[in-house]
């Protein structure tokens, strides 16, 4: 066994925090590790030397068999509330953080037993793997905050879930991987030093901007507390935008950030239905996709719950946590009129698309707020495919050919006085920008379950062409890519009976 040189320099903040808040801890070996994939972006984040993503070397590190060089390898403990109830002591229990790079930590996920295992292996399967990684670049391509993926390392080892299935590691990057769950923990157990501690090394890390306290914000704990809630609102804005479905929104899988963390049983939405539940052990359906934004707002009153021992005000905490509707409706107006590409009469002056979907309106307008809506009863009444119809009629804005997106409605009467409504609405708009504005928000790709699995099972035979190939649809989501038109169609019949849990 020899040291791994990457060549990256490390820098292990979490690490500095000491040992009440984690295990250091090796990643346990696998098996004669091979390369699965790669995320060339994320190689650059870090400023790694991408041919080391096909050396034996750094193989060997990312799979957890040989050390490397200017890490610190710890498991992380926190703890949270599973399904609405609260479950104690979780933590890192098949997650080794290995260190920071540029400001980014890196973390093995599926590397082995830890002291918070508890009844797991302490390991990830191929399957689920994949779908993280790919999901993760996925999302990050679509714009939407999340944790990153540098690779996947596979390995014949076997690990037992529903079926004997073979393991993997993935690499996994962001800024932090802190947990609602991580505040949870120490404020359940009453180490207030310790909560206190964490809080103060989130806010300078992370949210320096909390500690310049005014009359309106007096208290930093408070204004961490908003800081996370504004940033979850905007994810959560998103995910019901672009009709992502997350299946575990348990506190421990939130991240302080605001980061789509934790992929396990998620979906996109193929037909619109928001009632829809994704984890097939989610029998309440707590976790179904118009659930999503109470439930994170749930989450934030477990994490404000965390912090007031060290917030101490509770009519402060509660203002923090009543703007969490507001400026998530808010959000989500302003992503769906972009949508729709209702540009403000100004933007039709030439200004970047980007800028005018970052400023347009969040207070919601009546006329518009009602388009939204009526056209969501639309879509959810005869479950018309959610992405396929955004991006259908951004093609039609732009040639003023609305045939293909009619076609999709059994209620063709009632999408013709949605689409008077809506030309009624953008009378003032103009054409050119609106279908530009709408074809760099309505993406042509999303990673619906059926590429997932067809990216896995090519993998288990050794070919990792289809995962290369989705890779790279999926970083550029809004472009064209005419070897993947299969891809941006209908998903096939059976892709209807994949079935997804939390076991992975
Ligand atoms: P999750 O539902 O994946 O967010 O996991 C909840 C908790 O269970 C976390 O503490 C995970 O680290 C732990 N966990 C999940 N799967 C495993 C596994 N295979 N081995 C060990 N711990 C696991
Ligand atoms: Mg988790």
């Amino acid at each position: 066994m020899q040291c791994v040189q990457t060549g990256l320099s490390w820098n292990n903040r979490f690490q500095q925090l000491g040992t009440d808040f984690y295990t250091p801890l090796a990643p346990e070996p696998i098996s004669q590790p091979y390369w699965v994939a790669s995320s060339l972006p994320v190689a650059e984040l870090l400023g790694l030397n991408p041919a080391l993503l096909h050396s034996h070397e750094l193989l060997q590190g990312l799979a957890g068999n040989w050390p490397i060089s200017g890490t610190q390898p710890l498991a992380s403990v926190y703890s949270g509330h599973q399904f609405g109830n609260w479950a104690g002591q979780l933590g890192d229990g098949r997650a080794i953080l290995l260190g920071e790079v540029n400001g980014l930590e890196l973390q093995l996920k599926g590397s082995g037993l830890t002291p918070y295992s508890r009844m797991g292996d302490g390991r990830a399967v191929l399957r689920s793997s994949i779908r993280e990684f790919l999901c993760s670049e996925a999302m990050h391509g679509l714009g939407i905050p999340t944790t990153r993926a540098l690779c996947v390392v596979g390995s014949d080892d076997e690990v037992w879930r529903e079926t004997l299935e073979t393991t993997a590691v993935v690499t996994r990057v962001a800024p932090s991987f802190i947990r609602f769950g991580h505040f949870e923990h120490f404020s359940a157990r009453r180490q207030h030093d310790q909560l206190k501690t964490l809080a103060d090394y989130c806010l300078e890390r992370y949210a320096p901007e909390c500690l310049a306290t005014t009359a309106d914000a007096p208290n930093v704990y408070v204004n961490l507390l908003h800081w996370a809630s504004q940033r979850t609102a905007l994810t959560l804005a998103h995910w019901q935008a672009v009709g992502f479905c997350h299946g575990v929104m348990n506190t421990d899988n939130m991240s302080l950030l605001g980061l789509t963390m934790d992929y396990g049983p998620f979906q996109f939405l193929d037909g619109y239905d928001p009632d829809h539940i994704c984890n097939h052990t989610d029998r309440s359906g707590r976790y179904a996709f118009q659930a999503q934004p109470s439930v994170a707002h749930w989450n934030l009153y477990a994490l404000a719950q965390a912090l007031m021992p060290l917030m101490k005000d509770q009519t402060l905490a509660v203002a923090a946590l009543n703007q969490f509707e507001p400026s998530f409706k808010s959000h989500w107006h302003r992503l769906m009129c972009a949508k729709l590409g209702l540009a403000p009469a100004w933007a039709a002056t030439g200004a970047e698309v980007a800028e005018v979907a970052e400023v347009l309106p969040g207070t919601p307008d009546p006329a518009q707020a009602a388009l939204i809506s009526e056209l969501l009863s639309l879509l959810g009444a005869t479950r018309v495919d959610y992405t396929l119809f955004w991006r259908r009629l951004s093609v039609a804005l732009a040639t003023q050919h609305f045939e293909p997106v009619r076609d999709m409605f059994l209620d063709r009467p009632g999408f013709d006085r949605w689409l008077l409504h809506y030309s009624e609405l953008s009378t003032h708009t103009n054409k050119a920008l609106q279908a530009d504005l709408m074809l760099k928000t309505n993406p042509k790709y999303v990673l619906r379950n059926y590429m997932a699995e067809e990216a896995i099972r090519a993998a288990k035979l050794k070919d990792f062409s289809v995962l290369a190939h989705l890779l790279q649809v999926l970083q550029h989501p809004f472009d064209e890519h005419p070897s993947a038109e299969t891809w941006a169609g209908f998903p096939p019949d059976w892709a209807a009976n994949i079935a997804i849990s939390c076991s992975s």
